[in-house]
């Protein structure tokens, strides 16, 4: 008689238990990874096992390759055909060959941005653009530099700019740099000044100016960097964030 009943109860704790999503799992090991990487302490070119890792953390290895896709996705992590992962490169050359990709990317992302943004998009950058103005540190600078360039993405209307662009730009890497550069009295005065500019441009709806406009501020930091990057070396990101 007391056996069904206990069954029951049994029934009804295990009820109670809710599921452990293996997304969890892979945020965890995510959060590690990263943190292990921008420090340093992962160095570039550095093999990562699924399997070693999936050890280390007591994990399986779902969870370990999901955490590794994502930070593919970053650009912290290469991933190689048919050979697993690295540690990708994310010294000073390596931030240049991103840049590159920017200078090519952006005048046509500012472009159609005038084509296409919405109220709201440009409600977006404004905001941005007067959180620039606001900071009071390289970080927060950099943190609303970086949102105005995603807003002018994402008002493209094409998610794929915006993933494309994002991966380009990792938030870690670009407050480093700018720690760097923020002992420049007049960067963020002049950076502020040319986003505003950008974003009067895409709301008149001209985006042969918005183009042109985003391709000089663009090549002033490619002309800004080139020089330090041809100094440095392929220096690390270390070094990068090192104030002379
Ligand atoms: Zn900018």
């Amino acid at each position: 008689m007391s056996q069904p009943a206990a069954r029951a109860d049994q029934h009804d704790t295990l009820a109670r238990l809710t599921p452990i999503a293996t997304g969890t799992v892979a945020a965890l090991a995510y959060e590690q990874l990263r943190a292990l990487i921008l420090s340093g302490e992962m160095a570039a070119g550095a093999r990562l096992s699924q399997l070693d890792l999936a050890e280390r953390l007591q994990i399986s290895r779902t969870p370990v390759r999901e955490a590794l896709r994502r930070l593919t996705g970053e650009g912290l992590v290469d991933a190689l055909p048919q050979r697993g992962f690295r540690v990708a490169d994310l010294g000073l050359d390596a931030v240049m060959r991103r840049l590159e990709v920017r200078r090519l990317l952006e005048p046509g992302i500012a472009r159609l941005a005038a084509e296409r943004a919405s109220a709201t998009d440009l409600a977006a950058m404004r905001e941005a653009v007067r959180a620039e103005r606001a900071a009071r540190d390289g970080e927060a600078a950099h943190d609303a530099s970086r949102a105005f360039h995603m807003a002018l993405a994402r008002s493209t209307q094409n998610t794929e700019l915006v993933i494309t662009l994002e991966s380009k730009w990792i938030i870690e890497v670009g407050r480093r740099l700018l720690s760097r550069r923020a002992v420049e009295p007049d960067w963020q005065e002049r950076d502020v000044a040319e986003h505003g500019a950008i974003v009067e441009a895409v709301q008149a709806g001209d985006g042969e100016l918005a183009e042109r406009l985003m391709r000089d501020h663009v090549n002033e930091a490619v002309g800004h960097w080139n020089p330090i990057a041809r100094h440095d070396g392929a220096g690390a990101l270390v070094q990068v964030s090192r104030r002379e």
